[in-house]
């Protein structure tokens, strides 16, 4: 069960006009009372803990609170410190923030169908890392991906897609030429050498590559299971 945090109840407090008492509340007061963002991990190992432990409240259906009241949007109005950045899929099923139990202020993320990257996409990734000095870089796949399935089919029944369609599939069709003939579900093996893709591209940026040789950020692969909300961590 949840249970409402001191946080949530000065927010409510707040936005009922409870607070203050006769005298005018300081954003500093009120920014005291919220936990800090990503200031709190020291590199991209904690970064990841912090990440699945959030997802296994998820998991268990005890979200904490997702620091998306009045409080943590004056603490991070004036500047924000988040501690990952993770590019996801657009799936409806899977939002970010949501599946890792996070709040503002807290990632930096990256949304293409089935991870697709291209130059906004990667700049955008560049951003969270180099600029905004996040020290881990996730890649998330998640089971039954609507966009490789649609490459699957595209491959196999080669047809014209209208707009930018083709350009998805073109972008996501090494990765499924990479699980041709290997044993298993097709569209499974699919996400995971996606995944794989992805990151192997990524480590051609001349911006996130030597971050990662220096030590300063971690990349990382995960799998998100529909089925039970579990992020599963693969490499
Ligand atoms: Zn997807």
């Amino acid at each position: 069960m949840n249970t409402p945090s001191r946080r949530r109840i000065l927010s409510t407090a707040l936005a009922l006009g409870l607070v203050g008492c006769g005298r005018q509340q300081s954003e500093e007061q009120v920014v005291g009372t919220v936990p800090p963002t990503g200031s709190s991990v020291a590199d991209g190992k904690q970064a990841l803990e912090r990440l699945l432990a959030g997802n296994a409240r998820f998991v268990a259906a005890q979200e904490q609170d997702l620091d998306e009241g009045i409080a943590r949007r004056i603490a991070v109005s004036k500047g924000q410190h988040p501690f990952a950045t993770i590019l996801g899929c657009v799936d409806s099923r899977v939002p970010i923030e949501l599946v890792f139990d996070q709040g503002l202020g807290d990632l930096v993320v990256v949304r293409s169908a089935g991870g697709a990257l291209d130059q906004s996409v990667i700049g955008s990734l560049e951003f969270g890392v180099a600029e905004l000095h996040t020290p881990l870089l996730l890649v998330l796949g998640h089971q039954r991906c609507g966009a490789l399935d649609a490459t699957i089919k595209a491959l196999d029944k080669p047809t014209a897609h209208p707009g930018k369609l083709g350009y998805l599939v073109d972008t996501l069709a090494p990765a499924v030429r990479q699980t041709s003939g290997k044993p298993g579900d097709r569209l499974t093996n699919a996400v995971h050498a996606n995944v794989t893709h992805v990151l192997a591209e990524l480590r051609r940026s001349p911006v996130i590559t030597p971050l990662e040789q220096s030590g300063k950020l971690q990349l990382a692969g995960a799998y998100y299971e529909l089925d039970t909300g579990k992020v599963t961590v693969e490499s």
